[in-house]
């Protein structure tokens, strides 16, 4: 059982009272090794989860309160569970009320009847880890053992995506959610966004780890330019769409032969945005087979590889971003790095041999500063499994 969650468990008692038998569990954060903003394009994934782990308390109540205090935050919240309505404005309790109000559906509407949770912080947040999908999937977990309530990890994955997407209001993929739930230890998740089918590829820790590097910078540009290249990889669907005689409904459907028959036809910036989309998916093709036997030199060229290209082709980097690929790259023992998230700041992973972790911290830790004047946090990450009733 994690010390994390005993904690949690301590202070469900210091702030809400003895009595009663308290359960829990804990939802581990992620990182995508490749696949830069493939999800939304029904594309492929490659995450894993890492061994930074969000726990949660809990102990059921009959009448429909929920009671939840986050540890990090020193706040606690309390709603009555059944009438639940989405948020204007959102703030961290409304990830809970989504998991709570998602879970009541599944089961006619009274699986949960209300509980006393405390939420311990462990996966760091907005620095591209998803501590969204690992507080939800922890809340899930804690509740499905306080009701003792059968579900499907799938089904689970699914209740926290419907919790961040239809409660919370963001529009995200299924990647967080699936790799949290999914994952397992030493192995990456190859995930189809379309089939939503999942297939676990072995990863050897013995032989690489993965170093995060969040550049601690985010630029302006994150959320607009992110709806710009949803609608221009709409617009290059739209094209495709005259030129080929098939309906393709998203630049999944498209080999990279059939968009260099047509590039010509298509106006820049849109056929780069496509470019990358449809290499991209090749490459997390290649990377997954890779892995299947243990070829990390080759993993790691198609890390550098996404971020040339998301880079150059989907223009989401920045020099912060660019700086730490490039020190990676400069770094003996690193196979691989690209950003990792929607970019324009945020984090980068690197595939790194075990001996050379500490050199690339080190260095990471030396130029970073001195070039940009902001302290990177590096993260040294195993890769373990997904959320886990715990007690
Ligand atoms: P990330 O990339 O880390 O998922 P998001 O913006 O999607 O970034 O989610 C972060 C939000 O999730 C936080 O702002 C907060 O509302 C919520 N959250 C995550 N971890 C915790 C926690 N330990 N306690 C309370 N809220 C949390
Ligand atoms: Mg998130």
């Amino acid at each position: 059982m994690s010390e994390q969650l005993d904690q949690a468990a301590d202070a469900l008692v210091s702030q809400f009272g003895g009595g009663g038998r308290v359960v829990g569990a804990t939802a581990p954060g992620r990182v995508n090794l490749v696949g830069g903003h493939t999800d939304y394009n029904d594309g492929f994934v490659l995450p894993v989860a890492i061994d930074r782990r969000t726990a949660v308390a809990a102990r059921p109540r009959d009448d429909d309160i929920v009671r939840v205090h986050s540890v990090e935050f020193e706040e606690t919240a309390t709603f009555d569970c059944s009438s639940l309505d989405p948020p204007e404005t959102v703030t961290w309790a409304d990830y809970v009320k989504g998991v709570v109000a998602e879970l009541r559906e599944l089961d006619g509407g009274d699986a949960v009847t209300g509980a006393d949770l405390v939420v311990g912080g462990g996966v760091p947040r907005g620095a591209g880890l998803s501590s969204s999908a690992a507080l939800e999937l922890a809340v899930g977990g804690a509740l499905v053992a306080a009701f003792d309530i059968e579900v499907e990890r799938r089904s689970l994955a699914d209740v926290a995506w419907r919790a961040e997407t239809r409660f919370v209001g963001l529009d995200c993929g299924i990647m967080d959610q699936y790799a949290v739930a999914l994952c397992e230890a030493d192995a990456a998740l190859f995930l189809d966004c379309r089939d939503r089918e999942t297939e676990l590829v072995s990863f050897d820790g013995e032989r690489a780890r993965l170093v995060v590097v969040d550049t601690n910078v985010e630029h302006e540009l994150v959320d607009s330019a992110y709806n710009d290249r949803v609608r221009e990889c709409a617009r290059g669907v739209d094209l495709l769409d005259d030129y080929l005689d098939t309906e393709i409904g998203s630049l999944r459907e498209v080999s990279p032969e059939t968009l260099a028959e047509h590039a010509a036809e298509i106006p820049d910036p849109v056929r780069r945005r496509c470019r990358h989309v449809v290499a991209e998916n090749e490459r997390v093709r290649e990377a997954a087979s890779a892995l299947r036997r243990d070829d990390f030199e080759t993993l790691g060229e198609r890390m550098f590889a996404s971020h040339a290209s998301l880079r150059d082709d989907y223009e989401v980097s920045c020099d912060e971003l660019d700086l730490v690929v490039d020190i990676a790259r400069e770094t003996d023992g690193v196979y691989g790095a690209r950003l990792t998230g929607a970019g324009f700041g945020g984090s980068v992973v690197a595939l790194v041999t075990p001996e050379a972790v500490e050199g690339f911290e080190a260095a990471v830790r030396h130029e970073y500063p001195e070039r940009t004047d902001v302290d990177p946090d590096v993260y040294v990450c195993g890769v373990v499994g997904g959320y886990a009733i715990e007690r």
